[in-house]
């Protein structure tokens, strides 16, 4: 493939910007090769500077439900872009957000919106932290929850751990209140209470995307809802990604869980820089200027991304959206999982609605542990395959993809083809 014009943004970038991208997965480095700088999307598709088509599984990372310019979207940040695009004060499109979200979710009461799921996160920890006046949080191996620092420990390999950076400039100090226990294991949960007695809060993401998806075996959500009232601790569903994705009311609702506090982000943005996070009204009243919790945003609550969230969460409303999405998920797991049994190749499809990941490897994924068995050289062959064949995955073996509305029967046929195809490079 003829990259010339990416090649040549990306030497200019790589002198300007560190590492030529501004967020490191972009930079390929997992999957090698030339990152594709993106000149337009459309739909399903995107087109890269040197005028390549693919269909696209990244989505922006998840917000773009509708696909790339959805007109309703795109008409919504036009119209508020002529009236002004930030004033610092209130206005009515973040009382119709949030009344959007605070109805899709019974668990949240109020809402707060920020700029980024990072912030979201970060926030809702803070206002746990003062609520129940404890410093310990607990969070998952393989969980994201945006790059604040008390957030970028992973440190688990299994083992019930205390937390230790992920990144150098994260004190360890910081880290030290991170306790980290591996998704989907009750009993480490359990444990992790047991052993220490200040523990603010559990924040976990109900599905998670961010080691690749994987799915809440049955009674882990349950198991962290009761542990975490048990002991006097909150319960953070990081719903960043899941949020209005797995269904409108989100990953609570799919699974019927209360959270006591719920970050968002993504699509309640429309493909706009925002995060929100809100929940129980007696908590949320703990912050500024009702509580002495401080928390703000210059361009919180932007009219922009609050008008590109309302068209998208509108949108979303009142129709059959998730059904279409789930049958365009289905088709999509059925035929890659035929492909992978004719190939002979052992991988196999994690799906949770719209979101999946193709792992290479013949185990079950459940947990970080897991999922590091799937061989990321493969995905690395095989994404490059799919790339060649028209179809653009996240360039990440531990990274979710996303099913949109844009997406067609045939988008769907032209993958499941292309992987025929691309099977063979990854199993070489
Ligand atoms: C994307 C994501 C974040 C971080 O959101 P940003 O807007 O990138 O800061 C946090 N949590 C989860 C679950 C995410 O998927």
């Amino acid at each position: 493939m003829n990259l010339k014009r990416s090649q040549a943004l990306y030497e200019a970038a790589s002198r300007v910007i560190p590492g030529g991208v501004d967020s490191p997965v972009r930079a390929f480095r997992s999957v090698g090769g030339t990152p594709l700088f993106i000149a337009r999307g459309e739909g399903s598709r995107v087109f890269d500077a040197d005028g390549h088509e693919f269909v696209d599984f990244v989505g922006s990372w998840g917000p773009l439900i509708f696909g790339h310019a959805f007109p309703p979207v795109i008409a919504a940040i036009e119209r508020a872009a002529r009236m002004g695009t930030s004033f610092g004060a209130s206005t009515a499109l973040e009382v119709e957000l949030a009344e959007l979200v605070v109805q899709a979710m019974p668990s949240v009461e109020q809402v707060r919106f920020v700029n980024s799921g990072t912030e979201a996160c970060m926030s809702a920890l803070r206002l746990a932290r003062a609520f129940t006046r404890r410093d310990k949080v607990i969070k998952c191996a393989g969980c994201y929850h945006g790059h604040a620092d008390s957030m970028l420990v992973a440190a688990g390999s299994g083992a019930l751990t205390l937390g230790v950076p992920d990144s150098p400039g994260v004190p360890v100090a910081t880290a030290a209140d991170t306790i980290v226990v591996p998704y989907n294991h009750p009993i480490a949960l359990e444990r992790a209470f047991d052993q220490a007695e200040d523990i603010a809060a559990v924040i976990v993401e109900p599905v998670a995307g961010n080691m690749g998806v994987v799915a809440p075996l049955p009674g882990f959500l349950g198991a962290a809802r009761d542990l975490s009232a048990r002991h006097g601790a909150l319960l953070i569903f990081d719903e960043v990604m899941t949020g209005f994705r797995v269904g409108y009311g989100g990953a609570q609702a799919r699974y019927d869980i209360q959270p006591d506090l719920t970050c968002l982000g993504k699509i309640i943005g429309g493909g706009l820089p925002v995060g929100a996070f809100g929940g129980r009204a007696d908590v949320m009243a703990q912050l500024a200027p009702l509580g002495d919790v401080y928390q703000a945003g210059t361009l919180s609550g932007n009219p922009l991304a609050m008008s590109a969230g309302i068209a998208q969460l509108r949108a979303l409303k009142d129709s059959d959206v998730y059904d279409r999405l789930e049958s365009s998920g289905a088709a999509l797991e059925s035929g890659l999982t035929r492909a992978l049994a004719d190939a002979g190749v052992p991988a196999r499809v994690a799906r949770v609605g719209s979101m999946w990941t193709l792992f290479f490897t013949r185990d079950p994924v459940v947990d970080l542990d897991s999922a590091k068995s799937a061989d990321a050289a493969s995905y690395a062959r095989f994404f490059h395959a799919m790339l060649e064949h028209g179809i653009y995955l996240p360039p990440s073996q531990f990274e979710a993809a996303f099913i949109n509305l844009a997406h067609s029967k045939a988008d769907i046929e032209q993958t499941v083809a292309a992987a025929r195809e691309s099977l063979d490079a990854a199993a070489a």
